[in-house]
């Protein structure tokens, strides 16, 4: 789950680098000022870069990949086998052993950089409306619900409190303490669903999820009691959607789409009083691994692409699509490798991270044990948009190092996934300090229309991925991850 919106336009110099299409070995590079008029060529720093036999291995792993259904079978396990895998779960910890002992059988050399998780365990999670304006006798209304991330608990027979509804935080801040103390206050920030249909859902994630973020402290701030959120979602099933929340020390939770509609019409008419309960439990911090596993490069071991997923997911739903997809095309970029006996020049490494969701410990311990190996990574590619039909990559480095991934990205035009998009932001979470500091950054982006349907929900799920689409991202994670791996030169910063 990607936390920044991606930008939503396509600069020009990236359109007409999508142009040179065709290896024309030993022609000069198309002329700059009418890139529309002759056959697309590749410049002298791709031809340097990507030999005959390169073009061919990137066109062979694609083949592979299209073919193979190891992806699918890993998330089928960890989402099936296993299950949600939320950190400091047991279910993150056999997840860990499982993946590890995978890509040990494919030949890596695997560690388990150990991390310090939260452990936060759901309880129960119940809501009813108990008062409100216009209430028919003996009535009341069941209100559904799921709490944040790291909330803290109710007593366990729950509390009573009116409700406030906002629409934002200038909202909140001009009702004051005096109107918010010892009340719930809802959030009723609305997902744009027009954006997702029409393929910005991340820019209308970005815009809906600083409520789920900060909208609880932000209440708790002014004495609130609980601070509830809209879901952040995409679709009106009536179902709550988790996910992390800034502590607030009080109950935060998310409440459907529906049912924030129901208070905000009955708070429009009056007094709204809730029975709230949500019994969840902190535990002292856990002991959590990132797993990382090495293909060696034959001739430069030391330079190191990333190709990656995180592990953990929320609790709801069984994290198929979160990201245990993202962790399974990473594994398949290693295991096509293997199969075809392609040696990059370069370290593969895979990894697999942990707490993405719950706060970043795993990107974070990363960066403290590796960041003096930061100047040797050559690029880190993260998966964590989904499983659906890839489009290509959303990208943070410079626009040579844009330029020579295009040759690679050509082999995928068979199946469309040829974007690269510049994004001012690190294009994935667990990869956005080796972004910070410099590392040309991918995320690879998938076709985003449904992702917040099922995000963070009970339905994400298994049945959510269809086979072909995961076989297309492990492609893409692939021929990238190798390009990158035995290019020439390491992709300039
Ligand atoms: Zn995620």
């Amino acid at each position: 789950m990607p936390s920044v919106p991606f930008r939503p336009t396509l600069p020009i110099t990236i359109l007409l680098a999508a142009l040179s299409t065709v290896a024309v070995a030993q022609n000069p590079p198309a002329p700059a000022t009418n890139p529309f008029g002759g056959i697309p060529q590749m410049t002298q720093a791709q031809q340097e870069n990507y030999s005959a036999q390169l073009l061919d291995q990137l066109t062979e792993i694609k083949t592979a990949a299209l073919s193979d259904d190891y992806a699918y079978n890993q998330v089928a396990h960890l989402t099936e086998n296993i299950g949600p895998r939320i950190s400091g779960s047991p279910q993150a910890k056999a997840a860990v052993d499982y993946v590890a002992s995978e890509l040990r059988q494919l030949g890596l050399d695997v560690q388990l950089e150990e991390v310090k998780v939260p452990h936060w365990v759901r309880g129960a999670e119940t809501a009813e409306l108990v008062e409100y304006s216009g209430q028919v006798a003996g009535t009341s209304q069941k209100i559904v619900l799921t709490a944040l991330g790291g909330s803290t608990a109710t007593p366990a027979e729950g509390l009573n409190a009116d409700v406030v509804v906002v629409n934002n935080f200038d909202e909140l801040k001009k009702l004051g303490r005096e109107h918010v103390a010892g009340k719930i206050v809802l959030f009723n920030e609305i997902f744009d669903k027009q954006k997702a249909a029409a393929g910005i859902s991340f820019i209308a994630y970005g815009e809906a999820v600083r409520y789920r973020a900060a909208g609880p402290k932000a209440a708790a701030d002014l004495g609130a009691v609980a601070g509830l959120v809209r879901s952040v979602e995409n679709a009106d099933y009536r179902l709550p959607h988790t996910g992390f929340s800034v502590p607030a020390g009080i109950p935060a939770g998310a409440v459907t789409s529906e049912d924030a509609e129901l208070i905000a019409h009955l708070a429009a008419q009056g007094r709204v009083r809730m029975h709230l309960t949500l019994t969840p439990q902190k535990f002292p911090d856990a002991i959590g691994y990132n797993v990382i596993a090495d293909l060696k490069g034959t001739e430069h071991p030391e330079q190191i692409v990333v190709v990656s997923g995180h592990l953990d997911s929320w609790d709801l739903g069984t994290g198929a699509i979160d990201d245990a997809a993202g962790v399974a095309v990473a594994m398949e970029s290693a295991e096509i490798l293997q199969k075809l006996h392609l040696h990059p020049k370069r370290t593969l490494r895979v990894i697999a991270w942990m707490d993405e969701e719950s706060g970043g410990a795993g990107s974070q311990a990363y960066t403290k044990d590796h960041s003096s190996d930061f100047p040797k990574h050559v690029a880190a590619i993260e998966s964590d948009s989904g499983a659906a039909h890839p489009l290509g990559f959303d990208i943070r480095m410079s626009a040579n190092a844009a330029d020579l991934l295009r040759p690679a990205l050509n082999v995928l035009e068979s199946f469309g996934a040829t974007a690269l998009q510049p994004s001012s932001y690190p294009p994935g979470a667990d990869i956005s300090s080796m972004s910070e500091a410099g590392v040309p950054a991918l995320g690879l982006r998938q076709d985003g229309r449904t992702y917040f349907n099922y995000h963070h929900s009970a339905a994400d799920t298994l049945d959510k991925i269809v086979p072909s689409e995961l076989r297309e991202n492990a492609a893409a994670m692939a021929v990238v991850g190798y390009a990158l791996a035995d290019m020439k030169e390491p992709l300039p910063r």
